[in-house]
């Protein structure tokens, strides 16, 4: 039995909200917060953004948000994990691919939440470690080859961030944190103003599983999932979500792959044929992991201060486009 072709709909993102704790610096600077999570799904601003944004935003779609569900600032690096990533580790090891990105102005915990640090290690690290565990503990024999890139999208250009010119193969999950702390030191960032560094690189981790076993008749069954984690860049300058506008932001100051990223997704949940993969280095990456079977994984980074209340509502109205 098949649906009617009428009735096809488009593929499903997943999309997670993380509120941050406010920092010493917004405390300090007498911020309020303006973020409330009303009930695990949903998530209010309680103050409007400041006239200039709001002439700044066309299509404004109000305050109120509900998404997969909303972590609190309160909420451990475990339980975001295990919301929003298990499933996908689980699905990479039946053979499926999967995509997890974070998603947010700089300074709203993207990078916290994807690597994470030594003391709460983040998405990247704990995905890692379940994968080993899992491998582990499996009851059928056969082998597995752990692979892993760390690579980063800057200006278009792609960069091996590890191990360059080489696919690295992992045989343990220990060192992990290190490596990929290693990674992100070498990650471009750019100074936008005089005291803060803002990164316009997307830092890409693919995990690659490859799995063969025989089976009863002696034939090799051979399968292999891939999980891609993605730091996006900071979101602050990437407003435009349609194709024309990309077109029409060539060469301006504004991150190509981030806005190609925004028309695939949005290309994918509308159910449209042609998807374009083609429009950026991000993109290309991802070709065989977003869309299809692929599940897909979208986090929105949020911090809790009505002085970023603008990048708030930016972007909760993304994320909101993308489900
Ligand atoms: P981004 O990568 O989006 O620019 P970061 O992840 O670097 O932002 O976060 C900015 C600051 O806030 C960092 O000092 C980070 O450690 C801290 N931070 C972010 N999210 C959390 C969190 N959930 N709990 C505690 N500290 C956080
Ligand atoms: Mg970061």
């Amino acid at each position: 039995l098949s649906l009617p072709e009428t009735e096809k709909t488009g593929n499903r993102v997943t999309v997670f909200v993380r509120v941050r704790p406010i920092s010493k610096k917004e405390k300090e600077a007498g911020s309020r917060c303006c973020v409330r999570i009303v009930n695990p799904r949903d998530v209010y601003l309680t103050e409007f953004v400041n006239p200039n944004d709001y002439l700044r935003l066309k299509r404004i779609r109000g305050r109120h948000f509900t998404f997969d569900a909303c972590f609190p600032d309160s909420a451990t690096q475990q339980e975001v994990y295990s919301t929003s990533t298990s499933e996908l580790v689980e699905g990479v090891l039946q053979g499926r691919n999967g995509t997890v990105f974070c998603y947010g102005a700089t300074g709203a915990g993207k990078t916290y939440t994807m690597l994470g640090t030594v003391e709460s290690p983040g998405v990247m690290v704990l995905a890692i470690k379940d994968l080993f565990r899992k491998i582990k503990t499996r009851s059928c024999d056969g082998n597995h080859a752990v692979h892993l890139s760390y690579l980063e999208v800057y200006n278009e250009t792609v960069r091996d961030l590890i191990s360059p010119g080489r696919s690295l193969v992992l045989r343990e999950d220990k060192q992990v944190m290190t490596l990929l702390q290693q990674g992100n030191h070498n990650r471009t960032t750019e100074p936008t103003c005089a005291n803060e560094t803002s990164s316009r690189s997307h830092a890409v981790l693919q995990v690659v599983v490859e799995y063969q076993v025989r089976d009863a008749a002696m034939n090799i069954i051979n399968s292999v999932g891939k999980l891609s984690l993605v730091d996006l860049a900071g979101s602050e300058r990437a407003l435009a979500t349609d194709q024309r506008t990309l077109r029409s932001l060539e060469g301006a100051n504004i991150n190509r792959s981030l806005l190609a990223l925004s028309c695939c997704i949005n290309a994918l949940v509308d159910g449209k044929k042609h998807i374009p993969y083609r429009n950026s280095k991000l993109t290309q990456l991802l070709k065989d992991s977003l869309g299809g079977t692929c599940s897909t994984v979208m986090i929105a980074s949020i911090s809790p201060s009505n002085l970023s209340s603008g990048e708030t509502q930016n972007t909760l109205h993304w994320a909101d486009r993308a489900k």
